[in-house]
Parts: structure tokens; C-alpha cells; sequence
């Protein structure tokens, strides 16, 4: 059984249809990458997934551990173990990461870690990602680089093991550090666990980084193609118009 599966979804934001009739399944511990032109649908998507009220189900289901998810809200989605990147707020004053972490984790799988279990899961994480301890006793986001909140977020992905993680690198702008940070600590967790991963990318750099199982090309709220590195490398050559072309779209 797959772990997820989408079938024909239709997503309305206001009244503009959006997704039209998208379907992707994705197996445990695979890497799909999904590509396409902006607006094209790709964040909705990741937000549709993770039950965000703006985005309305008009059609079809989405399919998680064999459950239709549709009507779950964005916790209940959470509990079930998925995961959408850059959701948190941006700055909490006066909570340091490692705090944030434990009560986050504690929202995620219902139960409260005794400090001291919490510390060896950190330290486990921190060590897989190559990161430094005393980072976790600084506030959350306080007077963070923007390589140090991607590095962040990665830990918090790592920490809540998700069974399903979206990492939706919008379009703002990563630079190349920013880019490699994320790349690299999701290359990790993929190797280490058994985390599915969904990443909406247009950098060839992330790319070369995950290996992903399968590239999707989203155009139009649907997914017109689906295929491995190669697609990736052909979209980067002849661009989106003359897949659409040879589509016949
Ligand atoms: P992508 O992530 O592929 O660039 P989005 O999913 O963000 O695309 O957007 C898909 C379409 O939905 C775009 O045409 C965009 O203008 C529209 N859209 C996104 N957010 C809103 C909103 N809050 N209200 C109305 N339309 C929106
Ligand atoms: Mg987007
Ligand atoms: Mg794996």
C-alpha cells in the first residue's frame, strides 16, 4: 500500500479552480521532486496536502496510509506524521530552539518526552545533521542568518520524523548556501530514515543533491509528466513550452 495517493484532486482558492485533476502516489522512503512554470499550482498543492483552510477540496481525495484525509484539519495532518517546511512563526521571543522542539514534538505525537529522553533524541539529530549543541539554547529565530533558520527548519523536520515531508523551497529567492544547507540536511534524512519526501524545487543544485526517485512536471494543476533525473535535465534544456508542445497541451 502506498503511503500516499492523490486522485484527481480539484482545489478551489476563492473561486478560482486551481489544482484540476491531479494524481501522484508516493511510496515509503521515496523522493519525488516536483517542477513546473509559477503559478502552475505547485504551492497550493503542498498547502492542500497539509489541510490549510484557504485551499477547498471540490473534487477528488487524498490518501494517506489508506485513510481519506480530505476533512482533517492541519494538526490532525500533523499527528498523522506529515510534515510541511516553513510553517512556523518566524521569531518567539524568549523560547530557545531546544524548547520549541520539545513542544513541538510533544503537539506532533501527542505525548510529552521526558527532558531527558527529548535530550538523547536531540543530540542523535543534531549529530546526524553535523550541527552544533549550543545552537539549541539560543531563542528560536533570534538574530538567525538565513543559512541558521534553514538549518532550523531541517532540525525541526528531523526531530518530528515525519512519515511525509513537503518542502516547498518557494520561489523568495534561497541563495546557494541557503540552497545547500537544506539540501544537504534532507540528503541525511533520507538516508537515515525512512521519511518520504515531496520537494517542489526548481534548482538543478537540489537536484544533484537528492537523487529523487521520481520528477514530476506540474503545468496547470495537473501533473503532465512524470519521469526521473533525465526529465529534469530535459526541462533545463528546452523549458517548460516545449514539453507543453510535445504534449500537445
Ligand atoms: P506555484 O506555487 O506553482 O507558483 P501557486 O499554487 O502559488 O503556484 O498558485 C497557483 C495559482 O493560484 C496562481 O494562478 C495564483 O495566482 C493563484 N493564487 C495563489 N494564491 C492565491 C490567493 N490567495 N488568492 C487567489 N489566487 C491565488
Ligand atoms: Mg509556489
Ligand atoms: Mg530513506
Amino acid at each position: 500500500e502506498k503511503l500516499l495517493k492523490i486522485e484527481n484532486l480539484e482545489t478551489m482558492i476563492e473561486d478560482k479552480k486551481i489544482l484540476k485533476g491531479l494524481n501522484l502516489e508516493i511510496g515509503k522512503g521515496e523522493v519525488h521532486v516536483i517542477m513546473g512554470p509559477n503559478g502552475a499550482g505547485k504551492s497550493t498543492l503542498a498547502n492542500t496536502l497539509m489541510g490549510h483552510p484557504k485551499y477547498t477540496i471540490v473534487k477528488g481525495d487524498i490518501i494517506f496510509e489508506g485513510e481519506i484525509i480530505n476533512d482533517l484539519r492541519v494538526d490532525e495532518r500533523a499527528k498523522k506524521g506529515i510534515f510541511l517546511s516553513f510553517q512556523y512563526p518566524e521569531e518567539i521571543p524568549g523560547v530557545t530552539v531546544e524548547n520549541f522542539l520539545r513542544t513541538a514534538k510533544g503537539a506532533v505525537s501527542g505525548k510529552q518526552m521526558s527532558i531527558m529522553a527529548f535530550k538523547k533524541l536531540l543530540k542523535e539529530k543534531i549529530k546526524m545533521l553535523d550541527m552544533k549543541e549550543e545552537y539549541l539554547s539560543r531563542y528560536l529565530n533570534e538574530g538567525f542568518s538565513g543559512g541558521e533558520k534553514k538549518k532550523n527548519e531541517i532540525l525541526q523536520m528531523a526531530v518530528l520524523e515525519p512519515k511525509l515531508a513537503i518542502l516547498d523551497e518557494t520561489d523568495s529567492g534561497l541563495d546557494v548556501d541557503a540552497i545547500r544547507i537544506v539540501a544537504e540536511g534532507v540528503k541525511k534524512i533520507i538516508e537515515n530514515t525512512d521519511t518520504s519526501v515531496l520537494v517542489i524545487t526548481h534548482h538543478n543544485k537540489m537536484l544533484d543533491y537528492l537523487r529523487p526517485d521520481f520528477v514530476h512536471v506540474l503545468i496547470d494543476g495537473r501533473i503532465v509528466k512524470t519521469g526521473d533525473m533525465n526529465l529534469a535535465k530535459e526541462i533545463e534544456s528546452s523549458g517548460y513550452e516545449a514539453l507543453k508542445n510535445q504534449l500537445g497541451e
